[in-house]
């Protein structure tokens, strides 16, 4: 018996052309297949990397758009064959929703990486299919049940959220470059991401610098767990802290000049690149020889790491700082993050659809 047929009506926001206002739309879902798991979305944050595929930054964008990527919800309805979740249920998607799950990234639990290419959340193509994948600015999802993750029922749904993309992205490579005791860490830019980085490696044991353009947020570094803030619009800052710091996660989402940040590194330090600027950024070569300094980047993290994360910040009681904002305000919240204004993280009540 086949239900791939079968659809489910869905509604959202979405954009119909690159650097359109968001607008309502109605879609379809897919009927839940044997492995499958319906959510009802509550809340969905807005991540940078939505405005970027929104106005089609990056090139390849694919409309009508329903972006979205920091789903929160509760499991309406499973497949016959769902074994991880049952109705009610809190869980969340973040970036990916499938991947070929039998190549080497795939196997290794790194399926953001997977050789075949991740099937994005949004702005994708459902595997084997033409049919483009619509995201969390709605009201329903359907997922296999080996790309939803686990909510901890003490974090509430709407400060969660954020977890699946801004909180993931800064946990995997803390843990790769092994922030801890003992190590100096810094994070460049307090938006989403960034304030995300603070309160992780402070949870995981570091000594955390937030370098921002201004002083602006100091107050609000401090209390994330910054035990230092600087403004990198002031010259001074970058001789005061050159060779100081083991890592450097940079998650600004414009271009700057990365070889000032490569000098603030250590001996044997590594700068990574998270933020995804749509130009290309020159790197000199002295900015790596002196201090044998690596360049490095990385992409959210795989399935595995994501229930880490969430059960790391259930134990050491971290969650975004998010502002609720009802879907009619979707465009207007897009240009404050353009100009920086978000305290941290604005999130979609999908109440309000
Ligand atoms: P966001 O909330 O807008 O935060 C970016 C922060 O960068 C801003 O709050 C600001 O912090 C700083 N900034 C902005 N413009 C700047 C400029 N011109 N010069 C210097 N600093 C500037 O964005 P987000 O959602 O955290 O995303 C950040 C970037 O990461 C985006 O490019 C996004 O696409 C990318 N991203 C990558 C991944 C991945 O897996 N690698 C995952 C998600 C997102 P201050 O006010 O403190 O300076
Ligand atoms: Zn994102
Ligand atoms: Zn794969």
């Amino acid at each position: 018996m086949s239900t791939q047929n079968k659809f489910i009506p869905a509604k959202g926001i979405a954009a119909l052309a690159a650097k359109a206002p968001l607008k309502p739309f109605s879609f379809e879902r897919r009927e839940p297949k044997e492995h499958d798991v319906l959510i009802d979305i509550k809340f969905c944050g807005i991540c940078h990397s939505d405005i970027h595929q929104a106005r089609d930054e990056w090139g390849g964008s694919a409309f009508p758009m329903v972006p979205g990527h920091e789903i929160a919800g509760i499991v309406a309805q499973v497949g016959s064959k769902v074994t991880k979740y049952k109705v009610g249920d809190h869980v969340g998607v973040g970036c990916m929703v499938d991947s070929c799950r039998h190549c080497s990234s795939c196997e290794a639990g790194l399926e953001q990486f997977c050789l075949e290419g991740m099937t994005g959340t949004y702005n994708g193509v459902e595997r084997g299919t033409t049919i483009p994948t619509q995201g969390g600015y709605s009201n329903k999802i359907t997922v296999d049940e080996n790309y939803v993750l686990r909510i901890p029922k003490n974090i509430p749904l709407d400060a969660a959220a954020p977890l699946l993309c801004a909180g993931i992205t800064l946990y995997s490579p803390l843990r790769h470059w092994n922030a801890g005791p003992g190590k100096k860490v810094a994070i460049i830019g307090l938006g989403g991401l960034g304030h995300m980085g603070v309160k992780l490696a402070h949870a995981m044991g570091a000594e955390v610098t937030v370098l921002s353009q201004s002083l602006n947020k100091v107050e609000d570094g401090k209390r994330m767990g910054a035990d230092h803030f600087y403004a990198t619009s002031d010259p001074a800052t970058f001789e005061k802290l050159a060779s100081s710091f083991d890592l450097i996660i940079n998650t600004v989402s414009a271009k700057m000049d990365w070889n000032l940040y490569l000098n603030l590194l250590k001996l044997d330090g590594t700068l990574v690149v998270c933020g995804v600027p749509s130009e290309e950024v020159p790197v000199g070569a002295f900015s790596l020889i002196g201090g044998r300094r690596s360049l490095a980047g990385s992409l959210i993290g795989g399935i595995k790491e994501t229930q880490e994360m969430l059960d790391f910040c259930d134990k050491h009681k971290v969650a975004c700082e998010i502002e609720v904002i009802s879907a009619d305000k979707i465009n207007e919240a897009y240009e404050r993050v353009l100009k920086s204004d978000v305290r941290y993280r604005f999130v979609i009540d999908m109440a309000t659809l």
